[in-house]
């Protein structure tokens, strides 16, 4: 229901107006899955149930946060502090950026290459443009499948963050060895072998914590099989890598 409701905003509705009134669209949409059973952590919704996605994917419909990003701020919010702390964070969603700014970091900035996404700043990932040792922690989330030279993108990563510093990282994953293909380049064909018309690569997880161990990062698996209490509309079965700079 909410994809089909979403479409007709989309047809009905120009897009500037949409944007501009995206918490007044998203409130309305939102007033029919108000309830108690469980509660978006990203927004403090209180809701009957999440919508759910044609992919399974259950969205908040008050902020549109998805699983991953309730899961990302329930592991920053319990084990990591951002006091006095410089943040870097690729590509973040609207409510995220409000949410960890809450967090009142030294220093937080966001960043977009595209210009899919709201942000402070336009950085290339395959070329920082900061000082080496500069972040503490920073948030890469679902963008090395769309970069084509994934070594220089790790390797600055790497040189950007301090001594001890940590970078969250996700992407879709498959099992086996990661697959990539340069002669694969349209849409079409992108979206038929890597599962969207915008990714370069599908990663396994054994081969990505690979690539980012050869530039000297210490990875941290970290796997989520089942979810007891799931109040937060986490996903069942998810892989969140935490790469730290020794
Ligand atoms: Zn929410």
């Amino acid at each position: 229901m909410y994809e089909k409701l979403k479409k007709l905003a989309i047809l009905l509705v120009p897009k500037k107006l949409l944007e501009r009134y995206e918490g007044f669209f998203r409130k309305l949409i939102s007033y029919k899955y108000r309830g108690q059973k469980y509660c978006c952590n990203i927004c403090d919704f209180n809701l009957k149930d999440f919508a759910v996605l044609s992919n399974g994917n259950k969205l908040c419909p008050n902020c549109g946060s998805l699983p991953r990003t309730r899961r990302l701020f329930s592991i920053i919010d319990s084990e990591y502090s951002f006091k006095n702390k410089t943040v870097l964070h690729f590509s973040p969603s609207k409510a995220m950026a409000c949410k960890l700014r809450e967090l009142k970091a030294k220093e937080y900035v966001t960043t977009d290459f595209e210009g899919e996404f709201l942000a402070d700043e336009k950085i290339d990932i395959t070329q920082i443009n900061k000082k080496d040792n500069s972040f503490d922690l920073i948030i890469c989330y679902h963008v090395l499948e769309h970069i084509k030279d994934d070594d220089s993108a790790i390797s600055e990563l790497y040189r950007v963050l301090r001594e001890g510093g940590k970078c969250f990282i996700q992407t879709p994953f498959k099992s086996g060895e990661i697959f990539e293909n340069d002669l694969i380049q349209t849409p079409e064909d992108r979206l038929l072998h890597f599962g969207q018309n915008d990714h370069v690569r599908i990663y396994s997880v054994e081969g990505l914590i690979d690539r980012l161990s050869k530039v000297g990062f210490k990875v941290d698996r970290r796997e989520f099989n089942s979810v007891a209490d799931n109040h937060k509309g986490l996903k069942q079965n998810e892989t969140v890598l935490i790469a730290q700079k020794e």
